[in-house]
């Protein structure tokens, strides 16, 4: 990891209204809790063009790595296709921070006509020459698209990395159309560091630098009904499959574990520190 990155310290992204208390230290990075709005928030930040370039290291380069995270989203990406196909069988789909773009070829062939955005140039280069997708450079508002032009907008693990994530979110509605459907997967962290401390286990679970926060579901709820979004549903995201034995086990059974008591309470409990899934719609 580049460790020359520039660091600067900032206001809730949120609510603009405090710099945020100390939560977690991992390394020599911070997390930070905003005593106004209850954000977590990384502070200070890796700069806007620091991050940039970090990003062109972030993803792996070679062929086995690419496999392995192709299958390790495959299951979250099934069931997010599911999902948005409860309500729309076909149309014109954004993914926003596509990667390689593994998430649009699942969708061309149900028939969606698709379209990624990426910052990553290898990833970019990945997903045009050896996929023929079409990806336009990020970030998402660079590429400057339309207002009302597409029926869903997807993002998995892209919020907790943006500087804006409600700058991110408005721009989301501006290209959808009205009542389009937006999905986003995230992780929430924050209640297994909590856990873990309690125990005294050390761990790097935040993800940092990479990651800039760590949303709650009701965090992203609030942030989506601000950006315009309405008819806010959540899922328990469901497992993913790592490549490591035991990284892969403990998805299952956690994403399992926790997929089960969703279910039994009556879709009401969304366990603590499990990724989850959540979509909306444009409009109220
Ligand atoms: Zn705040």
């Amino acid at each position: 990891m580049d460790m020359d990155l520039e660091m600067e310290k900032v206001d809730c992204p949120i609510c603009k209204g405090s710099r945020g208390n100390p939560l977690h230290l991992e390394g020599s990075f911070e997390m930070v809790r905003c005593p106004s709005c209850q954000f977590i928030f990384l502070n200070p930040r890796p700069t806007m063009d620091s991050l940039l370039r970090f990003y062109q290291e972030y993803l792996p380069e070679e062929e086995s790595s690419i496999e392995a995270w192709e299958k390790m989203m495959k299951p979250v990406f099934h069931r997010a296709a599911d999902r948005l196909e409860q309500y729309r069988r076909s149309g014109r789909l954004l993914d926003v921070g596509t990667g390689f773009g593994f998430f649009l070829v699942e969708m061309k062939k149900r028939g969606w006509e698709t379209a990624g955005v990426e910052i990553s140039q290898k990833a970019i280069d990945y997903a045009r020459d050896m996929l023929g997708l079409t990806i336009f450079p990020g970030p998402l508002k660079k590429a400057a698209l339309p207002d009302n032009d597409f029926d869903a907008v997807t993002a998995f693990y892209v919020i907790e990395h943006l500087s804006d994530p409600l700058d991110f979110l408005g721009e989301c509605n501006r290209i959808l159309k009205p009542g389009g459907f937006l999905l986003l997967r995230y992780p929430h962290t924050t209640p297994i560091k909590n856990f873990l401390r309690f125990f005294g286990i050390k761990n790097r679970l935040y993800d940092l630098p990479a990651h800039l926060a760590d949303f709650s579901p009701k965090m992203i709820q609030k942030c989506l009904e601000r950006a315009g979004f309405g008819k806010c549903q959540h899922l328990i995201g469901g497992y993913t499959l790592p490549g490591d034995f035991g990284k892969r086990t403990s998805s299952v059974l956690f994403g399992g574990f926790a997929e089960a008591l969703f279910y039994l309470s009556g879709k009401k409990l969304l366990f603590p520190g499990v990724s989850k899934t959540v979509w909306a719609f444009k409009g109220k």
